[in-house]
């Protein structure tokens, strides 16, 4: 039984009980500048990467146990790591990873073809696989390095398209709560690169709605997004964009930052990409702070310069504020 007390031993507590269950699939300490693509700051207090469904409900369970017996408990999902920034201080609390989870993609085939996918299936992988059966909807998937779970919770999208535009409902286990439910799209409160999950709800499987396609057609597709990617963003250590545009398909951060001359921009070991002003690029070996810093000086910049306040679309985990507002 956990019970509350002094959060660093509790937290612990919640580790070990963990670990009882979950064998080597839970560790502590765990640094995650590995686990994400700006490739920078601390640790996870403890990090679980559950291999089945069974394991992720049995987590649920634990970490629901924990919170009824007054153990506060940050919990925080992540999949690939592409749109979050974590601290150099780390994350104090219990990281869920989607990645082992199983990969699986099914298709119905019905009136309409559903395609049902596992949280921690990449994006790219998905649009090439669904592609490759000749199945439309998701070509513009292939730019986007999140996995299946990260881009439902951001409401990912690029090239006309975004995960609401196919999304039939998700299956989520809550962590606060230990409970599985089944959620409709339209319940998810999906908008310009958000939703109204919060940090406990893990989307665990999603189901799209395609239609049938031209496998050519939507390979040549693909080919282009890749090339029109490979042309227009940087590579390397960085999130995607920065700042979510201000008005969606009218005035794009990258327009307010590279109408400032803010393009190199640089505070220690980050800088403003020179390829694209809204990408942060870190280098390697650099800190979760700088490139924060960067990210500050943007802000202020463009606020005092064009009168708007950029909000962060990458997730800042381990900071005193969020900047989404
Ligand atoms: C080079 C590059 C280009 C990019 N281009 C685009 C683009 O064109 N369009 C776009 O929309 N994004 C883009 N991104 C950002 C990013 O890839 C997307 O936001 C992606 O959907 C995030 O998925 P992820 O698995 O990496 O999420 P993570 O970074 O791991 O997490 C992001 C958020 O989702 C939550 N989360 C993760 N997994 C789950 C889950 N299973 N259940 C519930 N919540 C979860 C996390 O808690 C966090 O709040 C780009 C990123 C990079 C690096």
């Amino acid at each position: 039984v956990i019970s509350a007390g002094d959060g660093a031993a509790a937290l612990a507590a919640v580790g070990l009980r963990l670990a009882e269950e979950l064998g080597d699939a839970v560790e502590t300490d765990a640094p995650l500048a590995a686990l994400t693509t700006y490739r920078v700051g601390g640790c996870a207090a403890v990090l679980v990467r559950p291999r089945d469904l069974a394991s992720l409900r049995a987590v649920g369970t634990i970490l629901s146990e924990a919170r009824r017996a007054g153990t506060p408990l940050a919990v925080l999902v992540i999949g690939k790591g592409s749109n979050v920034l974590v601290a150099d201080s780390g994350f104090p609390g219990v990281v869920v990873c989607t990645l082992d989870l199983p990969g699986e993609v099914t298709v119905e085939r019905g009136q309409r073809p559903i395609v049902t996918v596992g949280a921690g299936v990449s994006l790219p992988v998905l649009a090439r696989r669904t592609a490759a059966l000749g199945l439309t909807g998701l070509e513009w998937a292939v730019g986007v390095p999140g996995s299946v779970g990260g881009a439902v919770r951001m409401n990912a999208g690029g090239h006309g398209s975004d995960i609401a535009a196919a999304l039939l409902d998700v299956d989520i286990v809550d962590l606060r709560t230990g409970e599985s439910v089944t959620r409709a799209a339209r319940d998810l409160g999906l908008r310009f690169r958000n939703s109204d999950l919060t940090d406990s709800e893990l989307v665990v499987s999603a189901r799209f709605v395609l239609a049938d396609g031209d496998v050519a057609a939507s390979e040549a597709e693909i080919d282009e997004i890749v090339r029109w990617r490979r042309e227009n963003q940087p590579g390397g250590r960085n999130a995607g964009s920065v700042f979510v545009n201000p008005v969606p398909g009218q005035v794009a951060a990258a327009q307010l930052i590279d109408g400032l001359g803010l393009r190199g921009l640089r505070i220690g070991t980050a800088e403003v990409s020179t390829k694209h002003a809204n990408f942060i690029q870190a280098d390697d070996g650099g800190t979760a702070a700088d490139v924060r810093a960067v990210m500050e000086e943007v802000r202020r910049r463009v606020h005092e310069g064009a009168g708007v306040l950029l909000r962060s679309e990458v997730r800042l985990i381990g900071f005193p504020d969020t900047m989404e507002h």
